[in-house]
């Protein structure tokens, strides 16, 4: 039995994990030869964390994730805190902590902890294949690979989704444009134990503590798509647009490197029901593609891949000779049991990103007011029924 993974992101590689415990054989096929990550880092909430362990490499969880222990939202322009509280009731109440973790370091040891060396890197699929017996999949290069099913976890642009859904999907500009990057942690602009926003006028700028004593920063602007910015003006923009906010954003500004700092224009796909077909699965992006606005898209593709394992695992139970018949029903208990929750986190977090951005500035401005009345207890809530809303719950 042979699983053709396609993408070596999170997705793929975990699916891969997840299909080893089971004891499948998997390939894992990478459309570039060296993976650059389009984010400088993400916040592994408590359910990815969890899946991580499932998976064998919570290890890694332990080695790159930040003391992210309280959080809290200041006034963008005065500073003033809004809300401050600990994360510890959620831990308490899920059972594990989220992980900040630097992408690059997540992507390297995941593919070290995988196996470099037989990652079949500068492979890009470009069609596939499917028959009675199996899948092939064909790459650019001319070659082809055959097995008895394939994970397409080959991100927000997947060359397979429309073979598996039937149409072509357009992404969905989310309506901002979100810079990130790392800076070494300076208290003086937020504590080193916190997860700190400053809000205001529709936009965000986000501090979050990763391993090895580094912030991970974000800023969000609400801006049209296609606007002549780059890396080279990236201080001037963001300047112009904090003009005015408080001492620590200037801080962070100033701190920033330019050559480093990744700016993204927001997207997320309408959510489809439909992510198997046959003997292919769609996973990760591929699957669901969703605005960051709640830290679940990658979360999410961990989460697949621990529902996927967990339906291989009793498929083969009550089907020992593991046959194809076996894995197409695998894979459709997989999609049955996916399929809600991820559009769930998808239109969770495209209406967080309403709010967040000034969509409506009316019930921005009602968000900021309910921000200063917050004890902790409403953000804890939301986040716990997110996170508990996980296949290891
Ligand atoms: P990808 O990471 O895109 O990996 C797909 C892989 O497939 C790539 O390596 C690609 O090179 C390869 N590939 C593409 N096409 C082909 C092809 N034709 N053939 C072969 N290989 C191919 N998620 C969180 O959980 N928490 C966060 O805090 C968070 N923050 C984010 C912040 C930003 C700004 C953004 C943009 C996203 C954020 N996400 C976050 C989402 C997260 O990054 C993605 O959901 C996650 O990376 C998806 O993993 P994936 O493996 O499905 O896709």
């Amino acid at each position: 039995m042979k699983a053709l993974i396609i993408g070596a992101g999170i997705g793929g590689l975990s699916a891969a994990a997840a299909l080893k415990q089971q004891g499948i054989e998997c390939e894992i096929f990478e459309a570039v030869k060296e993976i650059k990550p389009v984010g400088a880092a993400l916040s592994i909430w408590s359910n990815g964390v969890k899946c991580m362990n499932h998976l064998g490499m919570g290890s890694i969880m332990d080695e790159l994730g930040g003391p992210m222990h309280h959080m809290a939202y200041h006034d963008g322009f005065t500073g003033s805190v809004m809300t401050q509280f600990s994360l510890a009731p959620l831990v308490d109440a899920v059972g594990e902590r989220p992980c900040p973790v630097s992408r690059a370091d997540l992507q390297s040891q995941m593919v070290d902890w995988w196996g470099r060396e037989t990652i079949q890197f500068g492979k890009r699929i470009e069609k596939v294949d499917q028959t009675d017996t199996g899948v092939t999949a064909y790459f650019t290069d001319g070659t082809h690979a055959v097995g008895d099913f394939m994970i397409a976890a080959d991100g927000t642009h997947s060359a397979v989704r429309a073979d598996v859904i039937g149409y072509q999907t357009e992404r969905r500009y989310a309506g901002y444009v979100n810079w990130n990057g790392l800076v070494e942690i300076d208290e003086s602009i937020a504590p080193a134990d916190q997860w700190t926003t400053f809000v205001g006028e529709g936009k965000r700028v986000s501090i979050m503590p990763i391993a090895d004593g580094r912030f991970y920063f974000f800023f969000d602007v609400p801006l049209p798509k296609g606007l002549a910015e780059d890396r080279s003006t990236v201080v001037a923009d963001l300047t112009r647009y904090f003009a005015g906010w408080a001492e620590p954003v200037q801080k962070l500004i100033a701190a920033i490197d330019p050559d480093t700092t990744n700016r993204i224009e927001i997207h997320d796909i309408e959510p489809f029901d439909t992510l198997v077909k046959g003997n292919i699965a769609l996973l990760g992006d591929a699957a669901h593609s969703t605005t960051p606005d709640i830290g679940q898209g990658g979360c999410s593709a961990l989460e697949d891949a621990v529902v996927l394992g967990q339906c291989f695992r009793e498929q083969f139970w009550s089907d020992k000779t593991k046959t194809l018949p076996g894995v197409i029903e695998a894979l459709k208990h997989y999609e049955e049991a996916r399929r809600f929750r991820v559009k769930d986190l998808v239109l969770k977090a495209r209406k967080r990103c309403d709010v967040t951005h000034g969509k409506d500035m009316q019930e921005t401005q009602a968000w900021y007011d309910e921000l200063r009345r917050e004890t902790g207890e409403n953000i804890i809530a939301g986040l716990r029924s997110t996170i508990v809303g996980g296949p290891l719950a």
